[in-house]
């Protein structure tokens, strides 16, 4: 099925609220994962609105201000409504909405693998532990790294992910000496490098990785090479 036909268009933007039962929520739309260890497998995606940083590379900022307040029923409903082996709540950034935390153990409950994609700068510590935490430490390169929660070291878990977005080698070379300061392999079950789109060529970064022999996995975003750089909701 497509994931065109598939897609919940969701517009409106109207102002979110604190309140437990609501999430504001920028799409939820069905297609494959196009990153992490789950790459390729059927997904519902849920992309909550609004976020705290600015990532120079940022390719959602659509999601930074529109959006649609549901409540968590009515979000859980729509996603699992895919059928999907696979849900991950992204933004955006998640965190910043508390009702994000039930929503989460909602999806748990359904029985379906939950994931989670995070900036590293929000306290990860009260996440429901069934869920698979992405978390995408920030590379001095997105202008953002200063904002890293590096106490979120100490909960990972061997379901937990870590990505590093690259844009050039002093990215990789921070980002490497932070895994080794961390010990980020043996912490999280997996640690993900990838390029930034159109500003670093893979090749370049396999071939630092190979150098190094680094204990890592090179990730591309595969969907963009589906539907190109600019596609939305797919
Ligand atoms: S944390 Fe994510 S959504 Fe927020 S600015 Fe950075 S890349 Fe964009």
């Amino acid at each position: 099925m497509s994931a065109v036909i598939l897609e919940t268009q969701l517009s409106d933007s109207r102002k979110a609220d604190s309140r437990k039962d609501r999430v504001q929520v920028h799409e939820i739309y069905c297609s494959i994962q196009g990153e992490t260890s789950f790459v390729g497998v059927p997904c519902a995606f849920v992309r909550t609105s609004k976020c705290n940083l600015r990532c120079r590379w940022c390719d959602t900022p659509d999601a930074f201000h529109s959006g649609t307040l549901l409540s968590v029923d009515d979000v859980v409903a729509r996603a699992l409504a895919f059928e999907t082996p696979l849900v991950l709540v992204t933004g955006g950034e998640p965190l910043l909405q508390p009702s994000v935390l039930p929503l989460l153990s909602r999806f748990c409950e359904s029985g379906r693998t939950v994931l989670l994609e995070t900036s590293g700068e929000r306290d990860i510590a009260a996440v429901d532990p069934r869920v698979h935490r992405i978390v995408d430490f920030k590379a001095p390169g997105s202008g953002e790294s200063n904002r890293n929660r590096w106490e979120n070291v100490a909960c990972l878990g061997p379901r937990d992910e870590v990505k590093f977005v690259l844009a050039d080698r002093a990215d990789y070379d921070w980002a490497r000496e932070r895994i080794c300061e961390h010990q980020l392999s043996r912490r999280a079950g997996t640690v993900l490098m990838s390029p930034v789109w159109g500003e670093l060529e893979p090749r370049e970064l396999v071939s630092w990785v190979l150098a190094d022999r680094l204990e890592a996995r090179v990730q591309l975003q595969t969907h963009k090479y589906i539907w190109g750089a600019e596609a939305q909701g797919v």
